[in-house]
């Protein structure tokens, strides 16, 4: 099916990449891996306000965590709650040995600084892999990045000389992703919103990836037979469907192989959060 060479075309009929399916299949190794542990890790899980999307991310991890046989302790705080709290709460966290793995669930309110929390996680309980010297060493791997290597790594889509475009630039997506694609040998392009002709970008490559949040984005003229499209993207259409960043219906015929959404690389992310945390228990 799938030839890992570079200038290969991929696969005759389009494929479908099923995020589900595959975290399904993945998902006896990673509950092996857990039971071989000495005692079953705890993500705690800090929330700052109410937002509906966070709050339906925290409700999907938790229902993982249930499924998998780990612990986790959503730790929810008020809008209102001031830098000094929230520091105080990640660091009884960090101190706490019954905690494995710390997330603070991203964004935060206005007036709260992200970067300050995210500095305050210990390395080591980091299961995001936010953390500067996380990122620096690449030794935990965000888990929307680790989803998708993982993703394409069970369908045998190989990243080594790959052309890679990834469309986002984001510190918690797209640079991590990009980050990814290079340590696994991909040549990578990265656009962002002031690149001048993304079609361009996005035709010369073996992979696109996008990352953006724009329903519409990358249509029909921004891709060519062969190429392989993972959409990260989670929008609202004008029906409050869940719908990606690429116009799935125009793009999917042309195209070898690309992941929908919903059920492509949402269900990675969450499984790659919880594979982070199992690394987690061998630091
Ligand atoms: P963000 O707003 O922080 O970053 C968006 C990036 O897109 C920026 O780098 C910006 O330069 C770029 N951009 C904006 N408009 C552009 C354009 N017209 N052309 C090219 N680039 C453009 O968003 P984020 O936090 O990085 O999230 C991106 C998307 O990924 C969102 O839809 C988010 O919901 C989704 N997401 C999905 C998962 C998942 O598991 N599927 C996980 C995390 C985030």
């Amino acid at each position: 099916m799938f030839v890992n060479k570079a200038s290969t075309l991929y696969s005759n009929p389009m494929l479908i990449i099923d995020g589900r399916k595959t975290r399904e299949e993945l998902l006896p190794g990673l509950i092996e891996k857990i039971k071989k542990l000495p005692k079953a890790p705890t993500l705690a899980i800090i929330q700052v306000g109410n937002r509906p999307d966070s709050t339906s991310f925290i409700k999907a991890k938790k229902a993982f965590a249930k499924k998998i046989g780990v612990y986790e302790k959503h730790i929810q705080l008020p809008e209102t709650i001031s830098q000094k709290e929230l520091l105080k709460t990640i660091a009884a966290c960090n101190n706490d040995d019954e905690i494995t793995g710390i997330i603070v669930q991203l964004p935060l309110p206005e007036g709260l600084d992200r970067d300050l929390a995210i500095d305050a996680i210990l390395p080591r309980k980091d299961a995001d892999g936010l953390t500067p010297t996380n990122t620096k060493s690449g030794a935990v791997i965000p888990a929307t990045a680790r989803g998708i290597r993982e993703l394409l790594n069970h369908y045998k889509i190989g990243l080594a000389r790959k052309k890679v475009t990834v469309i986002g630039r984001s510190m918690l997506v797209g640079k991590p992703i990009a980050a990814m694609c290079e340590r696994e040998g991909a040549i990578v392009t990265v656009c962002h919103r002031q690149t001048l002709d993304l079609a361009k970008e996005t035709k010369a490559a073996d992979i696109i990836i996008c990352a953006v949040g724009k329903q519409g984005l990358i249509t029909a003229k921004h891709v060519k037979a062969g190429q392989v499209v993972i959409d990260v993207g989670i929008n609202r259409n004008e029906e409050e469907r869940l719908v990606g960043d690429v116009d799935f219906e125009a793009v999917k015929d042309i195209v070898s192989a690309i992941s929908p959404v919903p059920g492509g690389v949402g269900p990675m992310t969450v499984l790659g959060l919880f594979e982070n945390l199992v690394d987690l228990c061998h630091n």
